[in-house]
């Protein structure tokens, strides 16, 4: 029995089965690199589903880790924390006047502006959130129930009530489900989970302009498109308009867990002293990550290279598209595109890995391709490389 056996077999005895794991036992990570219990690399081009937003163990994140660890690990809340105000205030200049809450995951920052929502409109009576079909929230109780998705609802029941589901990029059927018990519109501006879909021109705008016409709040779910992935900061930015709420996690930590609720300054009050709280959010390390990440963005130009590669990939991407004419679509923004197939995936997926190339598919049949926003050309030409051999001889 090789390391990985025994690692597998180990697990597979003794953790939950609630995943679908691939036969790989991950050791060691450097940028977009990994080494298997084995000693074999793979090319990461789907980096913690995002959470390795710089790849793994980015030098800056991990010295400031280290440094941290080695000075306090964690104090409760009702503590001052300079970490978690530095990092709060960063957040705020990269994105719109306000306050932030921290907590541990992406779940976790939604359910705190579910909860805000529910505040929000509890002296009127209101609580209904209007979320979108093939959208992605988490997987808590209440945040999968915000998740316009039926399969991951199945055997949950009862799910909590007040929410309503409306196909995504309808801005008709938005107006039409705004009634009396409307409190919030939650959705992804680039739907991640769902299969890679954006949200179309206009329907942005309209959809703040509809939660301005009913005093609506306006909920971003920024866990996945957030810190760079499609070529600005947040979503929100490429797509002019500013929410009320915006929940961050994945890349903002640097593979450290954390997740982030912000709020604009004229919500804030609606959480009070004692309505909300998450006794490791924000810890000391995990904000010495996050702050990390932005040092990184900032002075290693990441933004700008997301825009350049991204660019460079989707053009890599289409000349497989035109050689493949199974590849229906090529979607997406940034370093977040989805290349729709007009059949399953996961054999592609799957021969990838055995080339040494780590891909995701969603949805079925879109190959999510969504590397570190550091990646480089030469990476990118390798991705396609593996992506060709994988559908030439999957004979697509
Ligand atoms: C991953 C994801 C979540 C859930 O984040 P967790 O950290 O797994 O709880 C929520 N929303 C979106 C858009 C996501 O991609």
């Amino acid at each position: 029995m090789n390391e990985t056996e025994r690692i597998i077999r180990e697990h597979d005895q003794f953790v939950l089965q609630t995943y679908t794991r691939n036969p790989v036992a991950a050791v060691r990570g450097e940028g977009s690199w990994i080494w298997d219990a084995e000693g074999r690399k793979y090319l990461d081009f789907f980096p913690g589903w995002g959470v390795s937003g710089l790849g793994h163990c980015h030098p800056r994140v991990t010295a400031a880790v280290r440094e941290q660890a080695g000075k306090l690990l964690h104090m409760p809340n009702n503590f001052y924390n300079e970490l978690a105000g530095r990092l709060a205030r960063i957040i705020i200049e990269k994105s719109f006047p306000g306050r932030v809450f921290f907590g541990n995951s992406g779940a976790e920052a939604n359910e705190g502006a579910i909860k805000l929502a529910r505040r929000f409109g509890e002296p009127e009576g209101r609580y209904e959130i209007l979320t979108m079909k093939a959208s992605f929230h988490g997987r808590t109780l209440t945040t999968v129930t915000a998740t316009g998705q039926e399969k991951y609802h199945s055997g949950f029941g009862p799910l909590p009530p007040g929410f309503r589901y409306l196909p995504f990029n309808d801005i008709d059927a938005l107006k039409a489900a705004v009634s009396e018990k409307t409190v919030a519109v939650m959705l992804e501006l680039i739907q991640g989970e769902g299969g890679v879909h954006p949200a179309g021109d206009g329907y942005a705008a309209a959809v703040r302009e509809i939660c301005d016409g009913n005093n609506l709040l306006m909920i971003v779910d920024e866990v996945q498109t957030g810190m760079g992935r499609t070529g600005d900061y947040f979503a929100f930015q490429g797509y002019g308009v500013v929410p009320d709420l915006m929940t961050l996690a994945k890349a903002l930590g640097g593979g450290m867990p954390i997740g982030a609720l912000v709020v604009r300054e004229k919500f804030a009050g609606y959480l009070p002293p004692g309505t909300h709280a998450s006794t490791f959010g924000g810890s000391p390390v995990v904000c010495a990550a996050a702050l990390a990440v932005f040092e990184a963005m900032e002075e290693e130009g990441i933004i700008e290279n997301v825009r350049e590669m991204g660019g460079y990939l989707r053009q890599r991407l289409e000349e497989l598209a035109a050689d493949f004419p199974p590849i229906r679509e090529i979607r997406g923004r940034g370093l977040m595109l989805g290349l729709e197939l007009d059949r399953e995936g996961k054999p592609v997926v799957d021969r990838c890995l055995e080339l040494g190339m780590i891909v995701n598919c969603t949805a079925s049949n879109v190959l999510r391709v969504m590397p570190a926003c550091n990646i480089t050309r030469e990476e990118i030409d390798r991705a396609v490389e593996i992506l060709r051999r994988a559908l030439g001889e999957e004979e697509i």
